[in-house]
């Protein structure tokens, strides 16, 4: 049957949440739409923080920090191709959207540093839990208790206009109904596009055969469905990989794997890369390697030092062996250059200079038996790239006017992040950008 409501929200991650409570706090009526059975999509997944500076949980931890910093960190991290007005915004409101939260409910006193940062930035739940699972959490039962609808196994399929006026969606069910709601604005939170194969090699053919880390949900449909109602697009080209993805069933190694002292290593039992360079480098190093995969090498030290790596050995990721000689053969690798490859860059750790990749941040010499492997390669992570919107989460179309009445945040939106992502900065992206886009469509800017 048909519905109507004030505002349709189109998706039910960080970004469609946080726009659907401040449209509802604002006193319009919402409805969400949600094509999965379960709300929360590729947020779910988030495991790094949410960048923001100047919050009370710096403060708490004495840690000193400045927007401008933020600010500078994202362009840098963005090869400056990010839209600096959006930028803006990210890294002024990030800390509200934190102080937000924690109103809402959140635990966001643990803060620590993500790649590309100057500064500890990155708030997660205390312990380091999983912070997208928290922030859904939260948001969905501030949604509920708000008495917002959400609608899941509903998919919306297209965006009604009428002589240039937002009238509302059209919708389906589970049962494959079709329905309309009708509405004067709608808010595009659909994600990005990281699932839908012939879209990413449609942009870049490079990707072919890529994995992916997103949730099947990742289509790119709020663009398809914007882009036939007027819709421009910016940076699509920019497909992030992400460099540590088990290649035979998607799953992302942490970053601070890494960080925490593991090295790189290629079929021949070689380093190739310093293995702290951004995200694009890492990735692009390990498809010249053999096979187009490496193996993440570390130690029991590292292991005892982060505790995410429990799961990976229980769920049988990893490959183990008393001695490094041991570990090669379990590799099918050259014992003679995985040694020789350790026992030099143990050196390096020890003089604190890599003198063949220059990695600055050796924290770990590899000595600790047992040994342990992870292959790894790159898989498309997030896509930058989206639907063009200006400082208060409006549409615009490909040559700057405003579409009235449309809305979009979140990944579905390209110009925040540039030509790069930092870690850290997508959930402040959702939900800076989620509550413009529910204040604006309740206010019909
Ligand atoms: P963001 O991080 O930008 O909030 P997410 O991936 O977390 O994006 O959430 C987007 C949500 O939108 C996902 O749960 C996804 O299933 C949902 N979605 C995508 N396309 C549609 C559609 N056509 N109709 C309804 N929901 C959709």
């Amino acid at each position: 049957t048909n519905r109507s409501t004030d505002v349709v929200i189109i998706g039910s991650g960080g970004a469609g949440l946080s726009a659907a409570i401040e449209a509802k706090d604002a006193g319009k009526e919402v409805i969400v739409v949600e094509k999965m059975p379960m709300v929360g999509g590729n947020t779910l997944r988030a495991t790094g923080g949410l960048n923001a500076a100047g919050t009370s949980s710096q403060a708490a931890l004495g840690i000193e920090d400045s927007a401008a910093s933020h600010y500078e960190d994202t362009m840098k991290g963005g090869y400056e191709k990010n839209d600096p007005a959006l930028v803006e915004v990210l890294t002024e409101q990030a800390a509200d959207a934190v102080e937000w939260l924690i109103e809402l409910g959140a635990d966001l006193s643990d803060v620590g540093r993500m790649a590309g940062a100057s500064q500890d930035r990155s708030h997660r739940p205390t312990g380091g839990a999983p912070v997208g699972a928290h922030v859904v959490q939260v948001l969905r039962e501030a949604a509920e208790e708000k008495g917002i609808e959400i609608l899941t196994e509903t998919t919306a399929l297209e965006i009604l206009v009428e002589d240039e006026e937002i009238k509302g969606i059209i919708a389906k069910d589970k049962n494959n109904n079709e329905f309309t709601i009708e509405a004067s604005a709608v808010v595009v939170a659909t994600g990005g596009f990281g699932a839908n194969t012939t879209m990413v090699t449609e942009y870049d053919a490079a990707l072919d055969g890529f994995g992916t880390t997103n949730h099947s949900g990742a289509t790119g449909d709020g663009i398809t469905m914007a882009v036939a109602v007027g819709a421009g697009l910016v940076d699509m080209v920019e497909i992030q990989t992400h460099p540590t993805v088990v290649p035979s069933n998607g799953y992302m190694i942490t970053e601070a794997v890494r960080g925490n002292g593991a090295i790189l290593i290629n079929r021949d039992g070689e380093r190739f890369v310093n293995e702290l360079e951004t995200r694009d480098v890492v990735s692009e190093a390990t498809l010249e390697q053999e096979e187009q995969t490496a193996f993440l090498f570390f130690d029991e030290g590292i292991r005892e030092s982060l505790s995410a790596i429990e799961g990976y050995i229980r769920q049988g990721f990893t490959t183990e062996a008393d001695s490094i000689e041991e570990l090669a053969e379990a590799l099918g690798m050259n014992a003679e250059n995985l040694a020789a490859t350790v026992e030099t860059y143990n050196s390096y750790v020890a003089a604190g200079d890599d003198k063949d990749f220059g990695r600055a941040d050796m924290p770990r010499a590899l000595e600790n038996s047992k040994f342990y492997a992870i292959e790894v390669g790159p898989a498309v992570h997030h896509t930058m790239g989206g639907l063009r919107i200006d400082t208060l989460g409006q549409v615009l179309d490909s040559e700057g006017n405003s579409i009235s009445g449309l809305y979009a945040a979140g990944e579905v939106t390209g110009g925040v992040h540039g030509g790069n992502r930092l870690g850290g900065n997508a959930l402040t992206d959702l939900i800076v950008f989620g509550r413009l886009a529910g204040k604006s469509a309740a206010a019909g800017l």
